[in-house]
């Protein structure tokens, strides 16, 4: 049997399968506590117990998944949480069912907000659940203690389990829901675990799978040697850490990261510099604009991480998904299409003092570290607004300064916008987004915004056709890079670097050294002609489904 799902995270490798545990479903209203008191005082320890557990795994842990461990933590104490949990119980309901409301009327709150809070809800749920497990005497949900390698099937991971995971001994996984850039696809990314999700059905797999996490694709075997096979095959996968192509062109791999912790992870998997530093990543919980001295504090982490290398931070990205309390304008009614990114830096006694102060925070850790800053604005539509933030980075002394091609027009007025800037980097997930009017949160349209849309390979073509002319660079930082097979096509297409979780280093650098540039051209080519993404899959591919006439 074979299914398909959406690819995550890339990477192929085979192994025995693991069910991982369901959630305990909704527990019954009654009956009443005899003693509400006693009932009311299981509450607390059975959260003490779940933030134990968690707590391990966060020592154990690095990087991203160490904090969104202890973001996991911070919810299960939290003291609102065990309030309103035992003014449930005095009104009657037994402790588990107590939990179970407050819990899920926290989670739906955090669902109506929308944006990046909203989708803290499926933790709030997730921390819920192991409360109740705990309570009714249940197995924790989630992932056991592994010790054999394993491939872990489940309807969802939640992000506590993910970030748990070895890469060792989690070979693969495979989630019935989820989409791309769901935490779990994401985590999963980071930890260079490859990864399927949204695979209907996955649950009745048989014992042995062999996962292929840039295609999509799970397929049974009948052996463990035969899945084993597939496993040694990924672990040959190996890179020198220099980008590059067989024949010698030399294409940079970058990291995207987004706090020291992340640079310091990048840098020790070889990463060539950073391509994409999410700043605004270091300040989502702050409710006021942070000081030049925290910022400086916040990017000499980070820099510091790539003395002597280059190092592309973003300016704060805020707005929409990512919601800044400090930057974002209240009451629009479609964010994503509202003041978002550098737009909110040209709204006076909104942004524009804090794009200065950024800058010049950004300026100072250059100076301070070493590394070889470069700087570039997101969400940029037009060439005036270009040569605006280019402007703005010459007054602070940065002597590289660029922008992120997120949007349509910015595509096809790229010759304008290149003569403003000294590179320019894509964005591809919101370059999807905006090319396909397609939510990137939203499940239901996660077809819409596949990277192997040939409409957006298109797109990007016309960006590498402007570069050749102009010799203003076009990288890649969008998850589009990650995908080892999709990364040489957009070497074929003209990026000149390529930037992703640092996890998907490996096994994009190992990629592109199997081909030549001339191979990563025809490859580039039969993938624009193709008619979707399954066949601009098959044509990179150059498998026998190649369509005639691709
Ligand atoms: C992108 O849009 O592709 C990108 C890299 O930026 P972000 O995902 O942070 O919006
Ligand atoms: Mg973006």
């Amino acid at each position: 049997m074979q299914l398909t799902g959406i690819p995550a995270s890339p990477g192929r490798a085979g192994g025995r399968v693991v069910r991982v545990a369901d959630a305990p479903g909704e527990p019954p209203v009654g009956p009443v506590p005899t003693d509400p008191d006693t009932e009311a005082d299981r509450i607390g320890p059975a959260m003490e117990v779940v933030a134990a557990r968690l707590q391990a795994r966060a020592d154990a842990a690095t990087g991203d998944a160490r904090e969104v461990l202890e973001a996991t933590i911070t919810m299960v104490g939290d003291p609102a949480l065990l309030d309103n949990a035992r003014g449930l119980v005095a009104a009657g309901r037994p402790a588990a069912r107590a939990v179970w409301e407050a819990g899920s009327q926290f989670a739906d709150m955090l669902a109506g907000m929308g944006g990046y809070l909203g989708e803290r809800a499926a933790d709030v749920r997730d921390v819920r659940d192991r409360i109740v497990a705990e309570l009714l005497g249940l197995p924790a949900p989630g992932v056991a203690d592994l010790s054999e390698p394993c491939v872990l099937v489940a309807a969802d991971l939640a992000p506590a389990d993910t970030a748990g995971l070895q890469p060792g001994i989690a070979l693969a996984l495979v989630t019935e829901q989820g989409g791309p850039t769901s935490h779990t696809a994401i985590l999963a990314r980071s930890l260079g675990i490859p990864a399927v999700v949204g695979c209907t059905g996955a649950r009745s797999l048989g014992e042995f799978v062999i996962v292929d996490g840039a295609t999509g694709t799970v397929d049974e075997v009948s052996s463990a040697a035969e899945a084993r096979v597939e496993g040694a095959a990924a672990a040959r996968a190996t890179w020198d850490g220099t980008g590059r192509t067989r024949d010698g062109h030399l294409v940079p791999l970058l990291a995207n990261v987004g706090d020291a912790a992340g640079a310091a992870q990048a840098a020790g998997r070889d990463a060539e510099g950073v391509g994409l530093f999410r700043t605004e990543l270091a300040f989502l919980a702050a409710t006021e604009e942070p000081s030049e001295q925290r910022q400086r504090a916040v990017y000499d982490g980070v820099l510091g991480a790539f003395g002597g290398r280059p190092v592309t931070a973003r300016t704060l990205d805020a707005g929409a998904d990512k919601p800044l309390p400090f930057l974002t304008l209240d009451g629009e009614p479609n964010p994503a299409l509202g003041v978002r990114g550098l737009r909110i830096a040209r709204v006076p006694g909104a942004g524009a003092d804090v794009l200065e102060r950024q800058l010049a925070a950004l300026a100072a850790a250059a100076k301070e570290t070493g590394a070889e800053l470069k700087v570039m604005a997101p969400m940029v539509a037009t060439a005036e607004e270009a040569r605006f933030f280019v402007e703005r980075c010459r007054v602070h002394g940065i002597a590289s300064a660029g922008v992120m091609i997120e949007i349509p027009a910015a595509v096809l007025t790229a010759r304008e916008i290149m003569a403003a800037v000294d590179f320019v980097s894509v964005g591809t997930n919101d370059l999807a987004q905006y090319l396909f009017a397609a939510d990137r949160q939203s499940g239901p349209v996660a077809a819409l915004n596949d990277p192997w849309q040939p409409a957006l390979l298109r797109l990007i073509r016309l960006l590498g056709e402007a570069s050749a002319e102009t010799g203003v660079p076009v990288g890649v930082c969008g998850e589009a890079a990650a995908d080892p097979l999709l990364a040489t096509v957009l070497v074929g297409l003209g990026a000149a670097s390529l930037s992703m979780g640092s996890g998907s280093l490996a096994a994009v650098g190992a990629a592109l050294a199997e081909v030549t540039l001339e191979q990563c051209r025809a490859r580039a080519a039969a993938a624009c002609a193709a008619p979707d993404p399954a066949a601009a899959r098959a044509a990179a591919r150059g498998g026998p489904d190649v369509l005639s006439g691709a």
